[in-house]
């Protein structure tokens, strides 16, 4: 059985995430999961922690880590998310990745990986300062990294391209500092615990790819030791049932059980297969 695959996305707004993002959810056939995305959906369905979000939100206020947790929590445990899940924007600081965690743990489903988008702010700068969008079809264009064919006209449908008030540079720069910020202690978390993978996000779209699958597969190999353990202490005892036998016999008594592990060696696992029979 192939181990889960679960991740996270750690990337600056520009920083590519979210192409890379669709692309994972196809190639291991999991869900990208956004928590604004979530929400809204909780929201329109009218889900009970959907209407104790829309309450929070009437009144001005930011939803909080729990209502945001357990509507994470509703949706992992949906069917198209039983081979694993993306995380796209989530967790946004310590706090999150510390309930993500929990969360995690109490589902028994630990994190494959954090992957973080590692790219030069300069080149951010220009990337995010350069888009350009089609208000007719929505395409989208960058003056420096995917120029419209001609000067701000769009490809598809010749509308001219618009250039969103949000993208002057000193509103980028503040996103970033924000960004950054936030993410700092995210890093050192994952790090701390070997779920780090920084990834080089600058280049071509497919290259960036490969990275990514690489270091899923590492770190899916690391976890696979874990899984093999479990498997192979009911393929030992089925070698011996004669012995499961004197195990469970031996198990019945409590006072026998102490001087067991000096006659048979390797009785201690023989023994939990023992008390799982016998409770049958
Ligand atoms: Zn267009």
């Amino acid at each position: 059985m192939q181990s889960l695959v679960q991740i996270v996305l750690i990337g600056a707004p520009g920083s590519g995430k979210g192409t890379q993002a669709r692309l994972l959810s196809q190639q291991y056939g999991i869900p990208q999961i956004s928590t604004g995305e979530l929400l809204r959906q909780a929201v329109q369905s009218r889900l009970p922690l959907g209407l104790e979000a829309q309450a929070v939100m009437d009144q001005g206020l930011l939803v909080s880590d729990t209502i945001v947790m357990g509507i994470i929590r509703d949706r992992l445990v949906q069917p198209d998310a039983r081979s694993g899940f993306l995380l796209d924007g989530f967790p946004r600081n310590l706090e999150q990745a510390q309930a993500l965690e929990k969360l995690l743990e109490t589902l028994d489903r630990p994190l494959t990986v954090a992957i973080l988008f590692q790219m030069d702010s300069e080149y951010l700068i220009q990337r995010l300062s350069g888009r350009l969008t089609c208000p007719q079809c929505g395409a989208v264009y960058n003056r420096y990294t995917s120029p419209p064919r001609f000067d701000d006209q769009c490809d598809n449908c010749g509308t001219l391209l618009r250039h969103r008030s949000d993208d002057n540079e000193e509103t980028i720069i503040n996103r970033l500092r924000v960004y950054e910020a936030q993410t700092e202690p995210l890093i050192g978390f994952y790090r701390s615990r070997g779920l780090l993978a920084e990834i080089n996000a600058d280049g071509p779209i497919p290259t960036i790819f490969r990275q990514i699958r690489r270091v899923i597969n590492e770190h899916r190999q690391r976890r696979a030791p874990l899984r093999p353990r479990k498997g192979k202490v009911p393929a030992r005892q089925s070698k011996s049932p004669a012995a499961a036998r004197t195990a469970r016999r031996v198990s019945t008594t409590s006072a026998k059980k102490k001087s067991k592990p000096r006659n048979l060696p390797p009785a201690k696992k023989r023994s939990g297969k023992a008390k799982k029979t016998r409770s049958r």
